[in-house]
């Protein structure tokens, strides 16, 4: 007998007939004398009919109130799942994250999760229920209702199932695992058995939407034993995330391609090329609790220097408006963006023993004309920002010369 957490995704409970098929699905496992914590994502478009709303009323609205908005998408679905499991003769009960207490931060639409008090589980589990934990929500220290990021259901069922130690915690979705690359963009990517935490670190830092990278950092840092199934299928063993690379098998060179399509690109023209300019460009922007990704500063040529970045496209406005004034003060010649750019990476372990990835990335890119504005490196991926127009292109050229395809 095992614990084991199950998280399903907006589509796997789109619709009242899909709950029931979930519960169903928990049955099964119950019935095999497992104990169960279900953590439901809201039904899928819900979270964005909810932010829509919200922007009806306020074009940039307050991060409480927009959490206490988007926060209800996942309370509708632990009480529909709740009913239809106690329809199907278990024992159940719903818990929001408040409820539960998983305490967060305060860092209102994006909060981080603190702490999770397991007592009311653990009793109810005793107690031969089955758990329904909204994801994506928790509070903070005043009881302020918080949200975790888009995509953060998966990172309430994995930090659920760290703090309760459980054997495994599966992430239901509506692919049967974790591909080489998005199978959407790319119909031959091919299905990955296992994929190391590094990997998927990277795959979902850099776009891969299949789990939310917090959930991949918590696993990797308690442990817990991660895998991706599809909800729509009954067989199939998923993608297991593994902390051993298989040492057995000759590691590919490279894994998978991410993409990121939300990405930003903001310049600020002619500033003093002077020690500190990089923290007066950026310390302002870290201020406003924006996440840069890459940087570049160029050559100076007398005295003065350009300096770019990304950001995520939807805080691209932001960025623009503190970066002008922050420019002006340093006597920039001026500050330019573009929104409509993208981020392509091939990520792979299997690089650090092969050199040459790089040169052969941008050789490819450049036979299909494609240009490459910004580059950035580490031991395990290699990303560039292209135009957004070149991305499912870019994607497809990279995952075939990769050798990625099926059959492969
Ligand atoms: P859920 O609503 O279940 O959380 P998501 O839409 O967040 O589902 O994540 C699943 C989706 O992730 C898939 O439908 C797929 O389009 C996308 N995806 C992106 N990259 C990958 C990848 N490398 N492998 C599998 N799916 C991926
Ligand atoms: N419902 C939330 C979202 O759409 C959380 C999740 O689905 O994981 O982002
Ligand atoms: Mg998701």
């Amino acid at each position: 007998m095992a614990l084991i957490v199950q998280k399903f995704g907006g589509t796997s409970v789109a619709s009242t007939d899909r709950i029931k098929n979930v519960a169903k699905r928990v049955a099964r496992w119950k019935a095999q004398g497992h104990d169960i914590i279900v953590v439901p994502s809201a039904m899928s478009g819900e979270t964005n009919r909810l932010i829509a709303l919200a922007k009806e009323i306020s074009t940039a609205p307050d991060p409480r109130e927009l959490d206490v908005i988007a926060s209800t998408g996942e309370q509708v679905t632990i009480g529909l799942l709740a009913m239809a499991l106690k329809e199907e003769g278990l024992k159940a009960k719903s818990y929001t994250g408040p409820q539960v207490r998983v305490l967060t931060d305060s860092t209102f639409t994006k909060a981080r999760i603190l702490q999770i008090d397991d007592q009311k589980i653990r009793k109810d589990l005793a107690d031969d229920h089955v758990i329904v934990v909204a994801g994506f929500q928790g509070a903070d220290e005043e009881g302020n209702i918080t949200t975790l990021g888009r995509g953060g259901s998966d990172t309430s069922a994995v930090a659920l199932a760290a703090a309760l130690k459980a054997d495994e915690c599966q992430i239901y979705t509506d692919v049967d695992g974790v591909y080489t690359t998005d199978p959407r963009v790319e119909p031959a990517a091919r299905k990955l058995d296992t994929i190391t935490f590094e990997e998927m670190l990277e795959m979902a830092s850099l776009g891969s939407k299949v789990l939310q990278i917090r959930s991949v950092e918590f696993a990797g840092k308690y442990k817990v034993k991660l895998r991706v199934l599809s909800s729509f299928q009954d067989e199939g063993e998923g993608t297991l995330i593994t902390v051993e690379e298989d040492k057995q098998m000759e590691q590919p060179i490279i894994s998978g391609i991410a993409f990121n399509r939300d990405e930003a690109k903001l310049t600020v023209l002619g500033i003093p090329d002077r020690p500190g300019i990089a923290y007066q460009v950026l310390g302002p922007i870290a201020d406003a609790n924006i996440d840069v990704d890459m940087i570049i500063q160029n050559i100076g040529h007398d005295g003065t220097t350009d300096f770019s970045f990304t950001v995520n496209r939807s805080e691209y406005a932001k960025a623009m408006d503190i970066l002008k004034a922050s420019g002006e003060k340093l006597g920039a010649r001026g500050v330019v963006g573009d929104n409509k750019i993208c981020k392509v990476s091939a990520v792979g372990v299997g690089m650090r023993s092969h050199p040459g990835v790089a040169s052969k990335m941008f050789n490819v890119l450049g036979a299909e004309g494609i240009n490459i504005q910004m580059i950035s490196t580490s031991e395990i991926k290699i990303s560039v920002v292209v135009e957004e127009k070149y991305l499912e292109l870019a994607v497809r050229v990279l995952h075939k010369a990769f050798g990625l395809e099926q059959g492969e």
